[in-house]
């Protein structure tokens, strides 16, 4: 029991990382900066040599499939009634969204996520039911984007009625945050594809939304036992894709651009303060310093799961921000 205990909470922060393939854009050399192990993940280029260790390392090659077999165990944890938070985290364009959303013939966690709930739920005895909610923050503002006529709502209005609420017993609760009921997979996607429909529409460009905001969301699973008036067990999986982690000067941002950068610079390192304090297991945790931790917050520490999917180029001109990247990971590690 104690030893389970121990390997418990040892268990309850894991950090995997994936390298995407080259692309047809890629400048490609014959230089190749990024070597891996099935554990490791060694950065060579000009005078450094850098070498970091992960639970788990995904090579170019490796398919949706190889990386969701490693991530249904903590989805296991979330039916079992543990708060699960699932992050992807890295520079714009190395497949965050890639990993959580897929495409239509490679599906990607999400997707699977929710094929893979509802068939667990149907071999159990218990009666489990599923919600949904999915909200994207832009510059420390809540937008609620399973809102009806969302796309007409600037995000001042929809701050204002976004409030995060935490209950005496340490839960969190975005106050008017849009949560709907999904009896089956098929619901469940209609309403993902609409959710991130509706933060598409809010964006001249497709690729600046992922970049500049984070999109979290969130599956609530209720328990019920065979007493019906006994109350529900209640548990979150949230699946987040955060926004791109690149430093600004390399950008040359300016303006509107530079703050939104330093919005999302903050809210990750905000994070990153998160993660590390819970690693060390004592002292003070820093949930207030972003919205982004706040409402993570029930799902973070204490007898939560966290899996961070740390995405990287491949590329020699990224390296720069691949090495940033893998020492935040190194740090939640
Ligand atoms: P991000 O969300 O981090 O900005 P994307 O998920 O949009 O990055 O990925 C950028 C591009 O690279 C997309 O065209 C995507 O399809 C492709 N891509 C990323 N990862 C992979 C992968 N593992 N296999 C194939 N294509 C990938
Ligand atoms: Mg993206």
């Amino acid at each position: 029991e104690a030893l389970n205990k121990i390997l418990d909470i040892k268990g309850s922060i894991r950090v995997f990382c994936r390298v995407r393939p080259f692309l047809l854009s890629d400048r490609r050399r014959i230089h190749e900066p990024i070597s891996i192990g099935l554990e490791k993940v060694v950065v060579k280029s000009v005078g450094i040599r850098k070498e970091y260790r992960y639970d788990k390392v995904f090579h170019q090659a490796a398919t949706q499939e190889d990386v969701f077999v490693e991530v249904e165990p903590i989805l296991r944890s979330a039916l079992d009634g543990h708060n699960v938070c699932i992050l992807a985290y890295g520079q714009t364009g190395t497949g965050k969204t890639f990993t959580m959303d897929g495409t239509n013939n490679q599906a990607g966690i999400i997707p699977r996520a929710i094929e893979e709930l509802f068939r667990q739920a149907s071999l159990d005895n218990s009666s489990i039911t599923f919600s949904m909610s999915m909200l994207e923050v832009y510059m420390g503002n809540l937008r609620d984007l399973l809102a009806p006529k969302v796309a007409s709502r600037t995000y001042e209005v929809a701050a204002k009625c976004l409030n995060i609420q935490t209950d005496p017993k340490g839960m969190v609760e975005v106050e008017g945050l849009t949560q709907v009921q999904i009896p089956d997979t098929a619901k469940a996607k209609w309403w993902y594809a609409k959710g991130r429909r509706a933060r598409s529409t809010s964006w001249t460009n497709v690729n600046e939304t992922s970049s500049r905001s984070h999109c979290l969301m969130r599956i609530t699973i209720s328990r019920h036992g065979d007493d019906s008036k006994a109350k529900a067990q209640v548990s979150k999986l949230w699946m987040v894709d955060l926004g791109g982690s690149e430093r600004l000067l390399k950008t040359g941002a300016t303006g509107q651009t530079m703050d939104e950068g330093r919005a999302i610079n903050l809210s990750l390192s905000a994070l990153g303060d998160v993660i590390a304090a819970l690693r060390r297991k004592r002292g003070h945790v820093p949930y207030r310093n972003s919205k982004l931790t706040q409402i993570l917050k029930d799902s973070l520490g204490h007898s939560s799961k966290v899996l961070m999917l740390v995405h990287i180029s491949p590329c020699e001109e990224d390296v720069g921000e691949t090495i940033c990247s893998l020492s935040f990971a190194n740090r939640a590690r």
